[in-house]
């Protein structure tokens, strides 16, 4: 499976053939004339974006989407082909890198843009739209005055496009879908407006807005959905996409507990019968989210063992009362699927209130990521 040695107490397994499956589920649920811009910021959502890069520059991916000029920088030192494209800010006392590294930042704002200018940025960029989400980028609303901004600094830059995001793309509601179409027709108004540019990158669409909202030619900033989970829990992924992350960690001690004794932190436990207890040996230093305390499960020897007690910085206990013969060393899956049972990222995230974007970026760098 996997011929590298790491430390069986904590890690990570990316199944790297089902990120390409997701990616091509992904792409056949769009006009075939599409193009694809994989987002890979935050180390891949936590997968590790190198190996990701590797791997999707390999299936002919050649566009990639970053949060920033180090993100950047660490995928051309490993050798990573195709654009990078910056999505958010970067201080302009690295505007040369950008040259050096042939990277295309993101232009948030007028001020930006004078700013980059004013350092001598001549480089590739494309500026941000805002149309509603009111995060960053130029003002679609006033559309004379967006058109004015790209103009102008067009002839100083090498502008290569624009783009906005949509902030409800993955909700079904009949507001959130109107407003979608707002920010998707004011973008396609000031898009016309720069037609004479031939700008070669206008895009809008995430994994959601991918899904539910692709125009003609779409150009689609994949996310999450790349990694095989859900912008939101009530969404629908084309079939095929899985996730392809699985964390693991061991059973590293057993114990009986009688009825009365409690468990863990705060004595937020105490057994009502003759218990079995593993301690595993994964806590929230590692991610795995203290919410989870006396709410999560883990699978280990095919069942669900439910986490009891608070979840440790390094340690977490569980039930194993019903989970048949458990032995020290036993792997514990903390998340994903074991052939019959699943508790996967969006999962674990919806019981905790959270997205699984936000579970599998926070699992730590301590936690190994292993390849298969
Ligand atoms: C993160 C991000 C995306 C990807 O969104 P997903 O929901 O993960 O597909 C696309 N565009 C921008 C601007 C982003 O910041």
């Amino acid at each position: 499976m996997y011929s590298s040695s790491h430390l069986k107490r904590s890690w990570v397994e990316i199944d790297l053939t089902q990120l390409e499956a997701n990616y091509n589920a992904y792409s056949q649920a769009l006009p075939s004339d599409s193009k694809i811009i994989c987002v890979v910021k935050a180390d891949a959502y936590g997968h590790g974006s190198v190996k990701v890069c590797q791997k999707l520059n390999k299936i002919g991916v050649d566009y990639f989407a970053v949060s920033n000029i180090e993100e950047a920088k660490e995928l051309r030192k490993k050798n990573i082909k195709g654009d990078i494209l910056i999505l958010g800010y970067t201080p302009v006392e690295y505007a040369s890198d950008l040259v050096e590294y042939d990277i295309t930042q993101s232009i948030l704002s007028e001020e930006y843009a004078e700013a980059l200018m004013d350092v001598g940025f001549e480089g590739k960029c494309q500026f941000a739209v805002d149309t509603g989400m009111n995060r960053i980028g130029i003002n679609a609303d006033d559309i004379d005055s967006c058109e004015k901004i790209v103009r102008k600094f067009y002839s100083h830059f090498e502008l290569n496009g624009i783009f906005t995001h949509l902030c409800v793309s993955d909700s079904n509601t009949e507001e959130n879908v109107r407003f979608t179409k707002e920010q998707i027709c004011k973008f396609g108004a000031l898009t016309e407006r720069l037609s004479d540019l031939s700008l070669k990158y206008c895009h809008f669409l995430n994994s959601a807005g991918g899904l539910f909202y692709a125009n003609k030619k779409p150009i689609v900033r994949l996310g999450i959905a790349l990694y095989g989970l859900k912008p939101d829990y009530s969404n629908c992924l084309p079939s095929g996409i899985c996730p392809c992350m699985t964390w693991k960690s061991i059973v590293s001690m057993l114990k009986e507990v009688k009825p009365g004794e409690y468990i863990g932190y705060g004595r937020t436990f105490s057994a009502t019968e003759n218990m079995i207890i593993a301690t595993v040996p994964t806590g929230y230093a590692d991610g795995y989210r203290r919410e989870l305390s006396n709410n999560g499960y883990v699978l280990v020897n095919g069942k669900k063992a439910p986490v009891v007690g608070r979840v440790c910085m390094d340690q977490i206990m569980v039930d194993v009362t019903n989970a048949g013969k458990i032995c020290t060393g036993d792997e514990v899956i903390l998340m994903g699927t074991d052939g019959v049972n699943s508790f996967n990222a969006d999962e674990m995230a919806e019981r905790i209130g959270t997205i699984g974007y936000e579970i599998v970026c926070g699992i730590s760098k301590r936690v190994p990521r292993i390849y298969i």
